[in-house]
């Protein structure tokens, strides 16, 4: 697979944001990935011998209990993490082996990264935060990118609050909208609803499923068996190893039909 450039990891993205062509290869692929935690001479195994791929406009959810490995399985895929054995490569960018260097540049051209628990900044308002993850991604005109993002989730009369004045739900639309703005083609998010209300989280996940149709790979890890009925795929996890990957049963569900 050939290394690709910043350029090309960057018009990749814009490709992916308007959905103008769906690339048909893998974004994410994992090849044999295992990672083994060494804590106090004990090896703990927290993923074996993991083969994964998600293409653009591909949403795939991960399912697992707690303690599955999942957390572990998407800090890899976002180069938060090195993986103790296989191959990783996300968006033609081969992850396994790079610098800490050439992580820190991968991580901030390649993956939009969302957390369970928002992780906003305080002290900066919704439009700051949004602006941030623009800039952080080195992208020019950061005030206008965050205000259409936001507008985007629904946000716009809301891009002068911080953090503490808005409700959860509030709060992870920014995180997602920060997110976005970074303008990167991959998606990734860990229990993006675990904090949130029932609907809530599906207006969330709606949110989410939109940003497959517009050609991103959506690649979101989750406990809740429900959420995965909403996925284009479901890879279940179980102690560290896939032990399914399909069509989720049954078909998938439009985010309307989900109840938790
Ligand atoms: P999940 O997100 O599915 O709950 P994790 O990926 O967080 O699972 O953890 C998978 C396994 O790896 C668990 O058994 C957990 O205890 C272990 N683990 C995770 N992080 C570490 C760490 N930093 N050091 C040691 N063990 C860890
Ligand atoms: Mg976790």
């Amino acid at each position: 697979m050939p290394r690709s450039s910043t350029a090309t990891t960057r018009s990749a993205a814009d490709t992916a944001a308007t959905g103008r062509a769906r690339e048909s290869s893998a974004l994410i692929e994992l090849r044999g990935v295992s990672r083994v935690y060494r804590l106090d001479g004990l090896a703990v195994a927290a993923l074996s011998g993991v083969d994964l791929e998600v293409r653009a406009g591909e949403f795939v959810v991960v399912l697992g209990p707690s303690g599955s490995g999942k957390t572990t399985l998407l800090n890899l895929v976002g180069g938060l993490d090195a993986a103790s054995e296989g191959e990783i490569s996300v968006a033609g960018r081969s992850v396994t082996g790079a610098s800490r260097g050439a992580l820190a540049e991968f991580r901030r051209h390649t993956t939009c990264f969302i957390f369970q628990t928002f992780n906003l900044f305080p002290g900066l308002t919704a439009l700051e935060n949004v602006e941030f993850g623009a800039e952080a991604a080195g992208r020019k005109g950061a005030g206008s990118i965050a205000r259409q993002r936001l507008e985007e989730v629904g946000l716009a009369d809301r891009v002068d609050h911080f953090p503490h004045q808005l409700s959860g739900g509030e709060q992870q639309r920014v995180a997602i909208a920060r997110a976005l703005a970074t303008g990167n083609p991959v998606l990734l998010a860990d229990e993006p609803t675990g904090e949130l209300d029932f609907r809530t989280g599906v207006s969330i996940l709606d949110l989410l499923r939109g940003q497959a149709t517009a050609g991103r790979a959506v690649l979101v890890v989750t406990h809740n068996r429900e959420i995965a009925r909403a996925a284009d795929r479901v890879v279940e996890l179980s102690s560290g190893r896939v032990v399914a990957d399909g069509a989720p049963a049954g078909g998938r569900a439009p985010v309307t039909d989900l109840h938790w």
